[in-house]
């Protein structure tokens, strides 16, 4: 397996190996070579510092015999007698000297001693030449003690050292032309065992004399030259390498150490290398997890939106080579509610199995909700594969599903769309699948069903106003306000009506006939309900002695807490329930008059008011009042608007009238919009009335500021009259 992070570190590791041993071993080395150098240096200095030596003594010697009157006269006198006992012999038989000459001031080898045996004789090895040359050397000294001066010589017995110097009257030197003075030269081979002597001084084994051969020369090594000052030969010798034997001594256990640094190193690389191998798969498999749904192992949501929002998927859509579809199970809430989470989840395993097996083979199919599926189509084919895979997928729900025991029968709503046009982007495909599926909830017949343009009605704007509404709360978008409900005969405030309002940010304001049916379908009316509620109680408290009717849907009456939220709701904001009218319409009843009946009756008992909302437009009857304990009775205003025009309206809201009236029940007449109406419903003795005329539903604060300006008797105008009453008292 290839892991670039892996790969680094092993990179990292082995060049670091690397680097250190190399480090470490280059180190060594260049300190013993540094080591050698210094060492063959030293040596050198002490080499020349002998060959200085040898000079200083060899002069010496020549000196010591030629600063001496005795000899000079000698000479003069020409006893060769007293030269020979008294210089020459003695000198080389003790072998101070190998080499012994007295040169003549015109350059003749007066007296000459020589050893060995078979040593060539001074007269031989000192031409004319290098005679004049030795008077040459002498002739730079001053005439002094202390004043002889050395070189070199090449004889065929070998390379010798010589020194010079004259042989002087030391006490009668004035005005004596130093030409005319004898010389004595002696000097002494430079064999092997006189080199070696040398050499040991100085801890050098194989000090020699190596003779030039070919002109090679080695500028490391001294070369001496012979009194003409042409080289003869380089001193030479086998310089010291202490440092190559450090290196010697310390490579082993050094090697030793680096063998075991490599090898914890590598172990430790192996190991990284693992823990990052593996901690590569974890995170390759976190990433595949974010994306796979725990439950049916199919792509999720997010695994899903990624694929939708991909370039491919984009341009599979304007390509026309896209499809979606959508799959929602029915009435999954109720198989949920009766056999438990842990049966719905697997009823939702055993759904995504059946599906899968009906998938084309790359298909990407998705659970993109608790019981959505979805699928993206990509290719050539899926604008006609996919009806057909749609229809298989309503059909594969047509067998029983066995969860713990249970048998279910499940169908789903499949709605699909195809890429068409140039612009469909996936965003566009989606919505429209979306719309075919919430078409395919709606419609009675089963069949899968696919997005065509006449969709794009009312069921989306539906659909729309339902999300909108899930975060209408939150968002602060949904207020209450309150319409006055008064007094016929006196125009007291006896009560105001709380009705909701939404101001959305997308829609504007919606009425409440529009979104509350959308809430009651999408659940969405218990929040509402409960936010209406708390709010109503806040703001009773400001108006104490008023009663408040509330709204409260059939949905919400169904919801088996309602009563106990409610009461639960006013106990906390110390409202008495008896301040409360529910304002109910008939539907519920109509449909299931049994658990209404019930549920008023609980209603009622715990205080709360109830008042039966637009009445008259349903199948009410009388025998619905008789039934269920209503204090009071709507009459709708579709009615009231008919007042004074349509003779049977007339007839009808007096015959409502006198049904309340007989059954001790409350008629509040609503929608009174004219003074005119105002006038019949009080001559047909019409209890209470709530209408634009009368007061249009406001703010809290605004309720809270009529009542102030109204006073005690809450009258809204001191006597009849024709003309609006809160249009001119409160705008
Ligand atoms: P509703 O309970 O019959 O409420 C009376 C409706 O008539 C209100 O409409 C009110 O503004 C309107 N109205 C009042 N006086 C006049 C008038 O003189 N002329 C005309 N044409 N209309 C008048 P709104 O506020 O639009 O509410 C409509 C319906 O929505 C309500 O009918 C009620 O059924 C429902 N609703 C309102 N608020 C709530 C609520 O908080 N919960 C529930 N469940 N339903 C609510
Ligand atoms: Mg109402
Ligand atoms: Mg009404």
């Amino acid at each position: 397996m290839s892991n670039p992070i892996a790969g680094r570190i092993t990179l990292n590791l082995v060049t670091g190996i690397v680097i250190t041993v190399v480090t470490v071993i280059a180190g060594i080395a260049w300190m013993a070579h540094r080591q050698n150098i210094q060492a063959a240096e030293g040596t050198r200095t002490m080499v020349m510092g002998g060959i200085d030596a040898m000079h200083t003594r060899v002069e010496g010697l020549a000196n010591d015999y030629s600063w001496w009157e005795e000899a000079y006269d000698a000479y003069q006198r020409g006893d060769a007698t007293w030269i020979d006992a008294n210089i020459g012999t003695g000198i080389v038989d003790t072998q101070i000297a190998d080499f012994l000459a007295v040169i003549s001031p015109d350059g003749e080898v007066r007296y000459s001693w020589s050893t060995p045996e078979d040593a060539p004789k001074p007269e031989k090895v000192l031409s004319p030449e290098t005679i004049a040359r030795i008077q040459d050397l002498i002739r730079s000294a001053p005439v002094e003690n202390n004043a002889a001066r050395s070189s070199y010589l090449v004889t065929p017995a070998g390379a010798m050292l010589f020194g010079v110097a004259r042989i002087a009257p030391v006490s009668k030197l004035e005005g004596v032309d130093p030409k005319s003075l004898p010389l004595l030269a002696m000097g002494f081979y430079l064999d092997k065992k006189r080199l070696g002597t040398l050499g040991k001084t100085f801890l050098i084994n194989d000090l020699h004399l190596e003779f030039e051969n070919g002109g090679e020369r080695n500028e490391a090594f001294p070369t001496l030259s012979d009194v003409f000052g042409n080289p003869i030969g380089q001193l030479v010798w086998t310089p010291p390498a202490p440092g190559t034997a450090v290196l010697r001594n310390v490579l082993p256990p050094v090697g030793v150490v680096l063998v075991l640094f490599c090898g914890i190193a590598m172990l430790t690389a192996v190991r990284a290398r693992r823990l990052a191998l593996l901690q590569a798969q974890s995170e390759k498999q976190a990433v595949s997890a974010a994306r796979t749904d725990s439950l049916t192992g199919l792509t999720n949501r997010f695994g899903f939106s990624e694929i939708s929002e991909s370039t491919t998927f984009a341009e599979a859509c304007s390509r026309g080579e896209a499809a979606i579809v959508y799959l929602d199970v029915n009435g999954f809430k109720a198989v949920n509610d009766s056999i438990g989470h842990q049966g719905g989840d697997e009823l939702v395993r055993r759904l995504a199995e059946r599906l899968s097996m009906i998938m084309p083979p790359d298909a990407n199919f998705a659970r993109v909700g608790g019981d959505e599926f979805a699928l993206a189509l990509i290719g050539r084919a899926a604008p006609q594969a996919v009806a057909g895979v749609a229809s298989a997928m309503v059909h594969a729900l047509d067998q029983s599903f066995t969860v713990g025991g249970f048998q279910f029968q499940v169908t789903a709503a499949v709605g699909y769309a195809v890429a068409e046009g140039e612009d469909m982007t996936p965003a566009e495909l989606l919505r429209r699948a979306d719309l075919a599926m919430y078409q395919a909830k709606n419609s009675a017949e089963r069949d899968a069903v696919p997005y065509h343009s006449g969709l794009e009605t009312g069921a989306l704007h539906k659909k729309r106003l339902g999300f909108a509404l899930r975060t209408a709360i939150d968002e602060k978008a949904l207020s209450v306000v309150y319409q006055p409900i008064v007094r016929a005969s006196d125009l007291a405030v006896v009560s105001v009506e709380a009705l909701v309002r939404w101001d959305s940010k997308e829609f504007g304001r919606v009425s409440p006939a529009d979104f509350i049916p959308v809430a009651e379908e999408t659940g969405f009316i218990h929040d509402i309900g409960r936010f209406v509620f708390q709010r109503a109680c806040e703001d009773m408290a400001n108006w104490p002695g008023l009663k408040i009717s509330v709204n409260v849907s059939p949905a919400q009456l169904r919801d088996p807490n309602f009563a106990n939220d409610l009461a639960a709701i006013a106990r906390r904001n110390g409202v008495v329930p008896n301040r409360f009218k529910l304002e109910l319409t008939e539907g519920l009843l109509v449909r299931n008059p049994t658990i209404a009946k019930r549920k008023l009756a609980r209603l009622k008992s715990m205080g709360f008011g109830l008042s039966l909302d637009d009445f008259g437009t349903g199948f009410s009857s009388i025998g619905y009042l008789r039934q269920f304990p209503f204090d009071w009775l709507k009459i709708d205003k579709s009615f009231i608007s008919e007042l004074g025009t349509n003779p049977t309206a007339n007839a009808l809201i007096q015959s409502m009238i006198a049904l309340g009236d007989a059954m001790d029940i409350a008629v509040v007449a609503e929608g009174i919009e004219t003074s005119e109406q105002l006038k019949l419903l009080r001559l047909l003795q019409c209890e209470f009335v709530q209408g634009y005329h009368l007061a249009k539903p406001m703010a809290a604060s605004e309720i809270t500021a009529l009542l102030t300006r109204l006073g005690e008797g809450r009258r809204m105008f001191s006597g009849p009259s024709d003309s609006g009453y809160v249009a001119e008292r409160t705008s």
